[in-house]
């Protein structure tokens, strides 16, 4: 196409057309090894394939990030569309995949990792697929264990994942020569970010290496905190689990003189959780979440609100995110700087925290009798099965990864933009990290239905507003992302 140009650097490969049109591309083995793909795609004979309409994708569709546009804004950049190409650059018989999972668990890791193996089996008819178990380490330093329709048949129906997961350290190089001693050709990974930073250095050894292997990268993260993706897996099932935490905080609350529920939700960097299962529960009168700065003392903070409902209605369930008010926290605290295993900070229980506050500021200072309940339903919730919408949602993850490494493309992750999935380069999604955004419409849809202060300075919201510099001034105070 000569009104195309293709620019490429060790990671990036962005082409330009006309008319502001920017495709993102992710890697294709024709970038490193040699020619484009051969081989009829045999879902050309699959009888539940014949009846598609479309047979195949066009290789030159995408998906654009923007969809909201204003008539003359340009039409922006482009994702390249999931789904199955005519010719694939594997002959079924040829291919071997493995599985790994990495990070914390996530509802509905067992579902992709079975429509992985369902579908490589049932629409290329791939049958050598092997799990790692227990992690990156898993690839070196576990077992494997062969995976079959059979095995993972009744799986979704179970948390965790079948696999076993693992954080912290590992070697790419041993991985990449335990990759090229079993012959494996299709690795998928099923990991948050640091494990997709992970995947792509094994994308980059591998292409360093010149090998025929393709990676393909499935983001979990129950925070929802992944950029470009519509949202993660998991996050649906974990805002209605979150429900029943919210629920039973509501019923202790109600049944006490001022009872006080409080509720702490993942979210380490991220409110998405404590935000959507606080507009779809209704029970909460309170929801503080690391993007927005709050304060306890003094007109328009936290406790002046706490006593007015107290008087209004008696009781009050607060909702609070992990991350939220660590800066508050870190003055008293000293162990902020501390680690986890894969080099996360260790946040400090918000939860505890408030609920300790709360406690002393009514108890000792205002003399009140409250009936304060804390719960922590964080490994309850991340432990549960998926739902039936992240059900279908996983099969779609694990599909298009599926035809995108047939397809020969490879260091590539997928998931939905603006409702259409497609295929993202890794670093897209790992520079930097999806936050709710206060300034956004959805943030004024939770402050207009509990009803809580937003903790904001009028006055400075006003002149910020003026100055046309609302988003950078409010969010100087919010927490930094910590995790990079
Ligand atoms: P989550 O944080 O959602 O639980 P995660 O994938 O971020 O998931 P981590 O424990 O950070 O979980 O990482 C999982 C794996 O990814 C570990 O084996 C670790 O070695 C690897 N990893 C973490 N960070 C990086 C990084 N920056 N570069 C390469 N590999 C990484
Ligand atoms: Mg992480």
């Amino acid at each position: 196409n000569g009104s195309m140009a293709t620019t490429e650097n060790s990671e990036r490969k962005i082409i330009t057309g006309e008319a502001g049109y920017v495709l993102e591309d992710v890697p294709h083995f024709s970038d490193y090894i040699s020619d484009l793909p051969t081989y009829p795609n045999p879902l050309q004979d699959n009888p539940s394939y014949s009846v598609v309409k479309q047979h195949f994708v066009d290789v030159d569709d995408s998906v654009a990030q923007n969809i909201v546009v204003h008539q003359d804004s340009p039409r922006g950049r482009h994702f390249r569309r999931v789904g199955p190409r005519e010719k694939v650059y594997f002959e079924s018989d040829d291919v071997h995949a493995c599985i790994v999972t990495c990070g914390g668990l996530c509802p509905g890791l067992n579902t992709v990792i079975r429509e992985i193996v369902c579908g490589l089996y049932y629409m290329y008819g791939v049958h050598k697929v092997l799990g790692i178990e227990g992690g990156y380490r898993g690839f070196y330093a576990r077992n494997t264990i062969p995976l079959t329709p059979k095995i993972v048949n009744g799986i979704h129906k179970r948390g965790g994942t079948i696999l076993g997961t693992s954080r912290g350290g590992h070697d790419t190089s041993k991985i990449v020569d335990s990759i090229q001693d079993r012959g494996i050709n299709q690795v998928y990974v099923l990991g948050g970010d640091g494990t997709q930073k992970g995947a792509s250095a094994i994308f980059e050894e591998i292409r360093r290496r010149g090998l025929k292997v393709a990676v393909a990268g499935i983001p979990k993260t129950i925070d929802n905190d992944i950029p470009i993706i519509d949202k993660s897996f998991g996050f649906d099932t974990a805002v209605e689990e979150a429900q029943r935490a919210i629920s039973a905080a509501h019923v202790e609350a109600e049944s006490f003189e001022n009872g006080i529920g409080v509720v702490k939700l993942m979210g380490r960097y991220s409110g998405f959780i404590a935000m959507y299962a606080t507009i779809a529960s209704r029970d909460v009168d309170c929801c503080l979440i690391p993007e927005s700065p709050f304060y306890l003392e003094g007109p328009g903070g936290l406790f002046e609100y706490i006593e007015k409902r107290l008087k209004e209605n008696g009781h009050m369930v607060i909702v609070i995110a992990e991350g939220a008010g660590q800066e508050l926290l870190s003055e008293i605290m000293h162990t902020m700087d501390q680690q986890d295993a894969s080099g996360n900070k260790l946040l400090q229980d918000v939860g505890l925290w408030i609920s300790q506050k709360i406690r002393d500021h009514f108890g000792k200072k205002r003399k009140m009798t409250i009936n304060l309940k804390y719960i922590d339903p964080t490994y309850m919730i991340r432990a549960v099965p998926s739902n039936a919408s992240d059900n279908v949602y996983c099969t779609l993850l694990a599909h298009s990864a599926i035809h995108g490494a047939m397809a020969g493309y490879t260091g590539f992750t997928v998931g939905p933009v603006n409702g259409r999935h497609a295929y993202i380069p890794f670093y897209r999604i790992t520079e930097r990290q999806n936050r709710v955004v206060i300034t956004d419409r959805m943030w004024a849809r939770l402050l207009s239905s509990t009803n809580q202060p937003s903790f904001l300075d009028p006055k400075k919201v006003k002149q910020s507003k003026e100055e046309g510099k609302l988003d950078t001034q409010l969010f100087n105070h919010a927490p930094k992302i910590l995790n990079n």
